[in-house]
Formats: structure tokens, sequence, C-alpha cells
């Protein structure tokens, strides 16, 4: 069976501040113990190297996700990437990527990460507005979007995304037109924009269950998102996924290899990954989330699996279906002679599909980082219009 190409997802749990929105793996610490937390990641790494499934197969690319990454010394980024390049080997033209907080970042840290091999930031930024920021307990303000993303350029990056949220309490579709015309003004290589939602067992959910948020209803949903994707159309942006936008020859190769179903290692407190079976089923794990127990665990034995399970062939069929109707339906979107794409329709079918006693969500860092369409956002009748169509924002 011919390999897919093979990616890494490189898991930094640490944070300064903990969102009240956030559900990721982050873990507010005030001082981490950066040294240790390296030597795990490189002793799970070599274990993963090891591993048949692994072996003779050059990264295609690589992701520090978080928590927040810009976090970490640029050392320690320079370490593991040594390590992987050793261990494995990179493809041509690796994509190499790193998220990193406005806050946590100067020109200094981006010279650093640059020369450590990063050729990819993605900046959290989700708002460029005072009052939406305080909101979303963020620890910075635009000020310092803007001078974070000019260090970045300085400091020699080419390829930058920036990651925004719509469908604030109370946010208006002129306030998110703003904030999507201010984030033009920079021109990223990248856009991710993404619907807040409210995850189960967060601040927000708690706060929202006593004393509900003003949320947007369907109606109002869908008009952000036609907003998105028509102004993102036309400042030259292709939509190849529901919640992520780029120029020409800039689509995140790593995200698209989740949608694609490729094979995927994840090191670091909560990482998962995959690997496709010879029967053509699937296995995959999921990291000790914890920081500390994954990292004695980590250096213990090289491993800090907390769960793993096999998926047979239909399960795994149908979970590719799934994923890669993310990216799927956006495509047909974007045809110009399709009159209206039933996109969410089809968002809904694969959800449906996966009903196999799997858990996805569980496993998979792109569902689960997800925050494009909540399920309960639009019924199955939905559909989006093409943009010029004249659709009316609410
Ligand atoms: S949203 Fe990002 S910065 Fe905020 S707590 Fe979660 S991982 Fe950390």
């Amino acid at each position: 069976m011919p390999q897919s190409p093979l990616l890494l997802y490189i898991h930094i749990p640490y944070c300064i501040h903990k969102c009240h929105y956030c559900d990721f793996n982050s873990h507010v610490r005030t001082q981490p113990d950066w040294l240790a937390y390296q030597q795990a990641l490189i002793t799970e790494l070599t274990h993963w190297s090891q591993q048949q499934q692994y072996q003779n197969r050059k990264l295609h690319s690589i992701f520090f996700g978080g928590g927040t990454p810009s976090l970490a010394p640029a050392s320690l980024i320079a370490k593991v990437l040594e390590h992987a390049q050793n261990l494995f080997g990179f493809e041509d033209n690796i994509e190499i990527s790193l998220e990193a907080n406005p806050g946590t970042v100067d020109m200094q840290a981006f010279q650093g990460f640059y020369q450590a091999g990063i050729n990819r930031l993605s900046m959290g930024v989700q708002s460029l507005e005072h009052r939406e920021l305080q909101w979303l307990e963020r620890i910075h303000g635009s000020d310092d979007v803007y001078q974070a993303f000019d260090a970045a350029r300085n400091a020699g990056f080419n390829n930058i995304n920036l990651d925004f949220m719509y469908g604030l309490p109370h946010q208006t579709l002129k306030q998110w037109q703003q904030t999507l015309a201010s984030a033009l003004q920079l021109n990223p290589e990248h856009l991710s924009c993404y619907q807040l939602t409210v995850e189960p067992h967060t601040k927000l959910a708690t706060r929202h269950a006593s004393s509900p948020y003003k949320l947007p209803n369907d109606e109002a949903s869908l008009a952000f998102f036609q907003e998105t994707r028509c102004k993102l159309a036309s400042a030259g942006y292709q939509a190849y996924e529901i919640s992520n936008f780029a120029k020409a020859n800039h689509y995140c190769r790593h995200n698209d290899g989740y949608w694609l179903y490729h094979d995927y290692i994840g090191i670091g407190a909560g990482a998962s990954g995959k690997w496709d079976m010879q029967d053509g089923g699937t296995h995959r794990y999921s990291n000790i989330r914890t920081p500390e127990k994954y990292t004695a665990q980590a250096i213990q034995t090289g491993s800090a699996i907390n769960s793993d399970e096999s998926l047979n062939l239909q399960q795994a069929a149908a979970e590719a279906v799934w994923v890669g109707l993310r990216a799927a339906a956006m495509a047909m979107s974007s045809l110009s002679s399709t009159p209206r794409c039933p996109i969410i329709s089809f968002s809904c079918l694969g959800r449906r599909a996966v009903s196999t006693g799997s858990s996805p969500d569980r496993f998979c860092p792109l569902i689960s980082r997800s925050r494009a369409i909540p399920g309960h956002a639009f019924n199955l009748t939905r559909s989006v219009a093409p943009c010029g169509t004249g659709f009316e924002p609410v």
C-alpha cells in the first residue's frame, strides 16, 4: 500500500493565562521546566522514529501548536528540529509552522525562531478590537498585533497566518467587516476565521449557563460566514477549507495533510498521532494531557500514551470522509457553476458518517481544534449562496 506523506505535530502546552473559551490542552505555569520538556519531546521523537510504521519516511511538514509555542525558548525549537531532521530527514520545501501569541513575542524571539528553522508563523490574533480582545481574555492588545506582525516580517517570515474569531456576543456584522478590513491591510499570506463556539467544560460554558450571552442565531452565523468568504475571495484569498483562506501557493500543507487523512506523529502533552495499517484500518493514540505527568512518563519510558484504538476499514473510511469534507465542501462552494452549494449538508452528513462507534474528536487535532461551523449552528436545509448573488446580511 503506498504511504501518505508524514506529518509531525509538537504540542507546547503552556500559556500565560487560560482564555475562558479555550478547550485546548493548555496549562498556566509561571515557570515551566523547559529543559525537562525538551528532553521528553526528544525522547518521544526517538521512540516513534523506531516504530516500523514511521520508519524510512521523511517528514512532509511540522507544526508546533499549543498552548503557546512562542513561549518556548528558541533553543528548544532548534533542538527538536535538529533531532527530527536527524531521525527522519525532511522533504524538500518542508513547511515548519509555529503558533505565536502576539503578546509573547518580540523581534529577538522571532529572529530566534526563524534561525531555528521555522518558516511559517501562525498568530493567534482573534480580534483587533479592544473590547472584543478583553472579552476573549486575550493577553494582547491590537497594538501588540501590529508590532508583532512587523517584527515577524523584519525577522524574515514571508508566510504568516492570522487567526481570527467571529460570532462574539453582541458583535455586529459591521464590526466584523472592519476587523476583516484591518486584517487585510496587514496583507498576510493566510487567514483562519473561526466562529466562536461555547465548548463544554470551559469557563465560558459555565458563565453562559448561568447568564446566557447573546450569541448569533443561525441566520446571523450564516451572514458572518458569507461575509468572510466573499470579502476574502475578493481580496484574492482562496477558501480551501471551511475556516481557512490562503493566497495562491500558501495553503497550510500541514493542515491539508490532516484533511487528506495523512499519517501523523504527535509528540508532547495531549498530542495525538495516527497511522494507516496494512489491512486498510487506522491506528491512533493520544498522549497524557498533564504536562508534568507527560514529561515524567516520556522521559522514563520513551512514550506517554494515555489511550489508543484501532479502527477497521469501514470506520477509517467513514472518518476519512468526514475529515475530508471540511475541505471538499469548500472546494465545491467555490465552483462558479454551482448555483447554491449545500456545504452545510455535507458537513452534517460527514458527522453522521462517522457514527461508527469510534471517537474522532478525541484524537483528530483538526476536529478537536475546529471552531468552524458548530453542528448546532445550521440545520441540514441551509445552503450557502455564491458571492455576489445578493445575500442579505442580518
Ligand atoms: S486560546 Fe490559546 S492562548 Fe488562550 S488559553 Fe487557549 S491555547 Fe492559550
